[in-house]
């Protein structure tokens, strides 16, 4: 294998860039500020969101975490969502997925307020990326995965690039995404007939299922010169891994992104960009208001 491609590293670079743009904004009268919910106590999901408020402190953000009882009724719950909303310190806000079964007929994603949709799931913000303009706010986990291949020099322009999996969250944005930048994008899913069909022809592959050991030497071409995007988070065997099956490709590609240390910080990086983004527009707003 030539790269395993790390998010550290270009983390550990940009990471000032975003500090000071939070001094900044802070100086002008408003600090960023990241309100997270959380339905319940899952101590995977608690992880999370305390790496989130690291990275927030990292760039000298605040953080506020609404914890709230897995059995809340559903008013009471609506109730904090539309408090974060309104609170004019709070600039970015989400409610983090997934929620209990009794709230699955809510799509909150589309009651967070869209100036301050860190995550970028309001269909305000996808039709704005829908109609190409990429200037906004854009979806955490597509954004970061753009980065890294930016940063990494991997061309997209031009490129056959392979997504499989066409979630909200991860495939459907992010093939607008590589599209828009003049890529030749297929989207497989479950229903794909044959994906290796799609796979072995490609020039980058992209995962986003959820499912272990996918992915395999079988889904390449001979040649080594494929890119690996693994996006998967699962357990197995008791340790983290993606979709991809790491022992079977590594020596048979050009590029990879590890499981953990790969798209996932990176996710929470972009996280940090938007919520700058978000302040910087709320304040401009504000500034414009006071005109
Ligand atoms: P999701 O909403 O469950 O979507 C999974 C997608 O995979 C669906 O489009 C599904 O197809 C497709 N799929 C399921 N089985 C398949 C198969 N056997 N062959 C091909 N496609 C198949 O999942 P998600 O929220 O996008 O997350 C996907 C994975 O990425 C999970 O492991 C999640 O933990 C991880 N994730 C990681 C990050 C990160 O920052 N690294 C961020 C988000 C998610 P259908 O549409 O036909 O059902």
């Amino acid at each position: 294998m030539e790269r395993l491609l790390r998010a550290k590293t270009l983390i550990d670079d940009k990471i000032l860039y975003l500090k000071q743009k939070s001094q900044a904004l802070s100086k002008q009268g408003l600090k960023p500020h990241l309100g997270v919910i959380l339905v319940g106590n899952n101590p995977a999901t608690l992880s999370y969101i305390k790496n989130k408020e690291k990275f927030c402190s990292r760039i000298e953000a605040d953080f506020s975490l609404i914890n709230l009882p897995e059995d809340i009724e559903k008013e009471k719950f609506l109730e904090h969502i539309q408090r974060l909303n309104e609170d004019h310190s709070v600039t970015g806000c989400f409610v983090q997925l997934p929620l209990p079964n009794h709230f699955n007929d809510l799509d909150v994603t589309q009651m967070i307020n869209p100036l301050k949709d860190v995550d970028g799931f309001h269909l305000k913000t996808i039709e704005k990326i829908y109609q190409g303009d990429l200037t906004g706010i854009i979806p955490c986990t597509p954004k970061g995965i753009i980065t890294l291949l930016e940063a990494n020099n991997i061309q997209i322009k031009g490129m056959d690039i392979v997504i499989i999996g066409r979630s909200y969250i991860v495939g459907k944005p992010l093939s607008l995404l590589l599209e828009r930048k003049n890529a030749t994008v297929t989207l497989c899913h479950s229903h794909t007939k044959d994906i290796k069909k799609y796979t072995s022809q490609a020039d980058i592959i992209i995962s986003a299922v959820g499912i272990p050991l996918l992915i395999t030497k079988e889904h390449l071409n001979p040649q080594n010169n494929q890119i690996i995007i693994d996006v998967g988070i699962n357990r197995y065997n008791n340790k983290l891994v993606g979709d991809v099956d790491f022992e079977s490709v590594k020596d048979h590609v050009k590029a990879i992104t590890p499981v953990p240390g790969g798209v996932g910080p990176m996710t929470v990086f972009s996280l940090m960009e938007n919520l700058i983004l978000t302040t910087t527009n709320i304040l401009n707003n504000q500034n414009k208001g006071s005109l």
